[in-house]
């Protein structure tokens, strides 16, 4: 039996999550979606904590950074690439700083993610 990798988009914007989940899956990775920070934080508590995310930085109330520095905090090892719209090179030094290995930015091209995705993954 194949473990498929898991994945865990999180990002306000819904269609984007839908959408992206869908790909994700035909393409063979196990994959559910949240659209806030706190759902994120509760997702990793209740499931196996995903192996990798793929993290929005700007949502309503907490935001992308609060994920990341949770996600540290707690030492867990799942691995982050950034997905935003808000790719500037500030925010992608924080992120890193943070523990994101990668950074896509929005609207993305889904073979440019892929690449990201299977290099993080291949780490
Ligand atoms: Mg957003």
């Amino acid at each position: 039996m194949e473990l498929k990798e898991n994945i865990l988009i999180v990002d306000d914007d819904i269609d984007l999550c839908t959408l992206l989940s869908e790909e994700l899956i035909e393409i063979g990775y196990e994959t559910d979606f949240v659209t806030s920070a706190d759902d994120a934080i509760i997702y990793m508590q209740k499931n196996n904590v995903p192996e990798l995310i793929l993290l929005d930085l700007k949502m309503p109330g907490k935001d992308g950074f609060f994920v990341m520095e949770k996600i540290k905090e707690l030492r867990l090892p799942t691995k982050i690439i950034v997905l935003t719209a808000y790719a500037d090179i500030k925010s992608a030094m924080e992120s890193t700083k943070l523990g994101a290995v990668d950074f896509v930015s929005k609207p993305y091209d889904l073979d440019e993610l892929l690449i990201s995705i299977r290099k993080v993954l291949n780490k």
